[in-house]
């Protein structure tokens, strides 16, 4: 990560071909949102796993690190952790899949938080921890127990043998209980007969554990989707991901109590302008093919940089606030749009893959539509050799180069 200050006028000058801007104002505009949303003592994790889902998780938490109300940042997996914590991410860190026992030692050394669910796991992070410990290292295994109400991913069961698993748990000497959580299936959907009846057995759950006299100070069970339309589940701490970004959990939420504003938006530029003639094919396998003259111009941007191929013939891009249809197949570094209907496109105008220009946008919902993908995959998918340039009050603060782009 490259620290500097400058306008977002001449970002052109040094990542010409692409890049991905980050409003890191939308991003705390939307978490402040979605505080909002929630009951005042509860607090948020916030999830940047896969790199913030594509945007940059280290300079996201960063950014939110400060905020009183996030209580930690959630990851996927355990080198997503390491390598927050080499960024100088100092916050409370949670790996909500299933953490590798080669791993322990490290995780325990640095304090990352553990997701367990099965017994082995248990009996190793004991292990790791008295392995640490004769290498002078004293801490504890800190783990939060995951419970499967529904997702039947991963998780204890609600019942007699999940609570003879958190027992254990708390009989592990080397293990300190921090938080419990579950996870919805279908809280995105309108009907929520399914999440409400989540939200009931893991409450009862509780309730069990509870009676047996053991207290976790960290209940958790709400994403995004439950933040803004399950109040009920809000607990200790509510798990905030897409929303955060900008970008919705579904089509089926409700758009009106809360405002988001999508935080990334995708650069590039016309290097190529021409005319072809009618019966003239474009890109690979000749898929579309011109029916009249036509003007096109090429984009150096291709599903090499997470730029789906399904996108071949379907999407479209902005060109001078207007909008020009994809031609023809998306290659890996390079696709083709149609401005014919732009007469004033010039190369090196500049060109919105996704974001606003004028009173037109495109947004990850629409390209995951068009693309079959799903808005978060497409989010995720934005390519290493995308540049990230974050910015805070329409300055550019730090980028984000993970491979240099010539
Ligand atoms: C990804 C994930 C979240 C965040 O989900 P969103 O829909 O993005 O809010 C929360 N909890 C778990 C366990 C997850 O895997």
């Amino acid at each position: 990560m490259k620290e500097e200050s400058r306008s977002t006028g001449d970002l052109f000058t040094d990542y010409p071909r692409v890049y991905a801007q980050i409003d890191l104002d939308a991003i705390r505009r939307n978490v402040e949102n979605m505080k909002a949303l929630i009951a005042p003592d509860t607090k948020m994790i916030a999830v940047i796993k896969t790199d913030g889902y594509g945007h940059g998780a280290a300079a996201i938490a960063g950014e939110l690190e400060s905020l009183p109300y996030i209580c930690g940042f959630a990851l996927a997996t355990e080198g997503e952790a390491f390598a927050l914590k080499k960024a100088g991410i100092s916050g409370p860190l949670l790996v909500l899949g299933y953490a590798f026992p080669v791993h322990y030692e490290r995780m325990i050394r640095e304090k990352i938080r553990i997701t367990v669910f099965r017994r082995d796991t248990l009996r190793e992070l004991s292990g790791a921890v008295r392995a640490l410990k004769e290498k002078g290292t004293e801490r504890k295994a800190i783990v939060h127990i995951k419970v499967d109400t529904g997702m039947n991913r991963i998780g204890i069961k609600p019942d007699a043998e999940g609570l003879s698993f958190v027992e254990e748990a708390f009989g592990t000497e080397e293990i300190e209980v921090e938080g419990i959580f579950t996870h919805f299936a279908r809280a995105d959907e309108e009907d929520k007969t399914d999440a409400q009846g989540q939200i009931a057995a893991f409450s009862r759950f509780l309730e069990q554990i509870r009676e047996r006299g053991f207290h976790i100070p960290l209940k958790h069970c709400s994403n995004s989707a439950g933040i803004l339309e399950l109040p009920k589940a809000n607990m200790d701490a509510v798990r905030a991901g897409v929303t955060m970004y900008g970008l919705w959990p579904s089509r089926e939420v409700r758009r009106d109590r809360i405002e988001l504003t999508p935080a990334l938006s995708l650069h590039s530029q016309i290097v190529y302008i021409k005319e072809i003639e009618a019966g003239e094919a474009v890109s690979y396998g000749g898929t579309f093919v011109a029916g009249e003259k036509m003007r096109i111009a090429t984009i150096p941007v291709g599903y090499g940089d997470g730029y789906s191929r399904a996108l071949s013939g379907r999407g479209d891009v902005l060109i001078r606030g207007r909008r020009a249809p994809i031609l023809g197949r998306i290659c890996m570094d390079q696709f083709m749009v149609d401005v014919t209907g732009i007469p004033q496109a010039r190369e090196s105008d500049p060109v919105t893959l996704i974001g606003r220009d004028g009173s037109q946008e495109i947004t990850m919902e629409e390209l995951g539509e068009r693309s079959g993908r799903f808005n978060y995959e497409f989010a995720c998918c934005i390519g290493k050799r995308v540049p990230r340039l974050f910015c805070r009050n329409g300055r550019i603060i730090s980028v984000g180069e993970p491979e240099q782009d010539f």
